[in-house]
C-alpha cells in the first residue's frame, strides 16, 4: 500500500488513487451498468488518519456554506465510517458547539414491502428539528441518500444538506437541499449490450467480489 504524506494537502483524486480506492477494470455495477472505474471508498476509510483529511475537506465547504448540522446521517454500508468521521471533524472544528451525533440508516423492509428501504435504530433517534447533514460514499443516483433524505424527514428532524466523497452523476443530482462533494465525476456507465469492454471480449467482475 502506498503511504501517503498526509502532511501535503491532498485533493480528493489524488488520495483514492494513492491507496488503491479507484478502481478501473470491467465492472457489473448494481443497477445491472458496466463501466470502466469503480471508487471502493471503504479502502480509504479503513485508515482514519487518511478519512478524516476526506471528512475535513468536507466540513470546510460546510462552514463556508454555513450548513453546520447537529447530526450526521448515512446510509449502511456505504456510508458507514464516513458519517463518523464527518462528525469527529465537525466536533474538532467547531468545539464550542455540542457534540454533534453520527448514526447509521440501516436497510429494511417497510410496511409497503419496500425492501430498500432504511430505518434508524438500535435506540438511536433524531430530535425534531435537529440539523441534520445525509452522507453517502458516492452518489451514483442518489437514491439511497434521498431516501435517508426523507427518513430524516418523516423523523421531524430537518436536513440541511447532502455530503459525499464522490459524486459519480456528473452533478445531475436534485436533493432538493444542498449537495456538497469533494470530487464530481462523469464516468459512463453502459447497458451490457452496448458496453465496448464487453463488445472486446471481457467479462465483468461485480466490483465487492473483485479482489484487484
Ligand atoms: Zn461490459
Amino acid at each position: 500500500m502506498t503511504s501517503l504524506n498526509t502532511a501535503d494537502a491532498q485533493s480528493a483524486e489524488q488520495m483514492l488513487k494513492s491507496v488503491g480506492a479507484w478502481l478501473t477494470g470491467h465492472f457489473l455495477f448494481t443497477s445491472g451498468l458496466h463501466g470502466s472505474d469503480y471508487i471502493q471508498c471503504q479502502r480509504i476509510l479503513q485508515y482514519p488518519r487518511y478519512g478524516l483529511i476526506l471528512a475535513q475537506q468536507l466540513v470546510d465547504q460546510l462552514i463556508q456554506l454555513d450548513l453546520v448540522p447537529d447530526a450526521v446521517v448515512g446510509p449502511a454500508l456505504g456510508a458507514i465510517h464516513w458519517e463518523l468521521l464527518v462528525a469527529a471533524a465537525l466536533d474538532k472544528t467547531l468545539p464550542e458547539r455540542p457534540p454533534v451525533k453520527a448514526i447509521f440508516a440501516e436497510r429494511v423492509t417497510d410496511d409497503s414491502g419496500d425492501q430498500n428501504a432504511f430505518a434508524i435504530r438500535r435506540g438511536l433517534e433524531l430530535a425534531a428539528g435537529e440539523k441534520v447533514l445525509v452522507v453517502e460514499d458516492v452518489t451514483t443516483t442518489g437514491a439511497s441518500a434521498r431516501k435517508v433524505v426523507d427518513l430524516v424527514r418523516r423523523s421531524g428532524a430537518q436536513p440541511i444538506g447532502v455530503g459525499a466523497i464522490v459524486d459519480r452523476s456528473g452533478s445531475t443530482i436534485d436533493f432538493g437541499i444542498p449537495f456538497v462533494k469533494l470530487l464530481t465525476l462523469n464516468l459512463p456507465a453502459y447497458k451490457e449490450s452496448e458496453c465496448p469492454m464487453c463488445q472486446s471480449g471481457t467479462k465483468p467482475v461485480k466490483p465487492g467480489s473483485s479482489k484487484g
